[in-house]
């Protein structure tokens, strides 16, 4: 099947650790438990999307080692189309070493492995209606997503996260940029999540604009001005992955043409349901999971 959303980014195998206090420097302490699960911003954004019931392919690279095939088999059983991926020889593949203490306070080592060596020539772009990127993959792999998808008449989204320095030549090519409120003011410099959609819609050319703000929802931005997306309000045990919910659904949501406001509530929606389960790619929803937000009397 033809994909309809192509995400390009990342993919780690998350490995966690949780422990009775984080160890200081020099100190050993023993995991009360050990979990390992996919992670990367690109992945979870894919297999949200996937979730949807949406055609959607991921295009990222992984080792020639026991974590990516791992990654890959989990993707797949996930739904998403795996066969863009790149195995890069000779590289491991990404990941994430998480150590957590009971107050859920935490250390993360990444290595990036296999993701730094995703470059321009491993984007191949089909007709795809969708192509959404994010910052865990050098800035030229997201400039030749972005571009190869606006040669193929897609819809373009960037989702700059994490915080980093990038090129911001890469605004230019977005249709979408959906920021979370931090990244949004370290951005723009505003703090107001509504300021800074607007001073980032600017600064982006023609670009609308989602801030997601936690548990209250997101604020939009496109050339007819403001717009509010309205939170649901959900018992949250655990934020990871909330905005790879957003995001992900977004996307498939905008492929199967809804408009960008409506397309925005089924996406908080999906972050809001992100944080009713622990774990990134366990806590994304399925369809009918987002349907059940969006039907509940308000
Ligand atoms: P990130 O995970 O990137 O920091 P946010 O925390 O802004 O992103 O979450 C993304 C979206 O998920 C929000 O815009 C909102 O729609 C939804 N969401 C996040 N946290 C909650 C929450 N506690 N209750 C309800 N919805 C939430």
């Amino acid at each position: 099947m033809k994909p309809q959303v192509v995400v390009v980014g990342s993919v780690n195998l998350d490995t966690t650790f949780e422990v009775a206090q984080l160890p200081a420097g020099g100190e050993t302490v023993l995991a009360t438990a050990l979990r390992t699960a996919v992670g990367g911003k690109g992945a979870n954004q894919a297999a949200a999307s996937a979730r949807q019931g949406v055609a959607t392919a991921l295009i990222a690279g992984v080792g020639d080692d026991a974590a990516g095939r791992f990654l890959l088999d989990a993707l797949s059983a996930t739904g998403v189309d795996v066969s863009a991926c790149r195995v890069v020889t000779g590289t491991p593949s990404g990941q994430a070493f998480i150590t957590v203490d009971r107050a859920g306070a935490n250390t993360i080592v990444v290595a990036a492995g296999a993701n730094a060596a995703l470059s321009a020539d491993d984007i191949v772009m089909g007709g795809a209606r969708v192509v959404l990127s994010q910052l865990e993959i050098a800035d030229e792999a997201v400039r030749a997503a972005l571009t190869a998808g606006r040669a193929a008449g897609a819809f373009t989204i960037l989702n700059p996260a994490p915080a980093r320095r990038f090129d911001p030549a890469l605004l230019a090519l977005c249709d979408l940029v959906v920021p979370n409120e931090h990244e949004a003011a370290a951005l723009t410099g505003a703090a107001d999540a509504r300021q800074a959609a607007a001073a980032l819609a600017a600064s982006a050319g023609e670009a609308a604009v989602i801030v997601t703000c936690g548990a209250r929802g997101a604020v939009g931005w496109h050339g007819r001005g403001s717009f509010d997306v309205a939170p649901f309000p959900v018992e949250a045990v655990d934020t990871v992955a909330a905005g790879d919910a957003f995001c992900g659904v977004l996307a498939a949501a905008i492929a199967e043409g809804l408009p960008l406001d409506e397309a925005a509530r089924r996406a908080s929606a999906a972050g809001a349901h992100a944080t009713t389960v622990r774990g990134a790619l366990a806590s994304l929803p399925i369809r009918s999971e987002v349907e059940a937000l969006l039907d509940r009397p308000g």
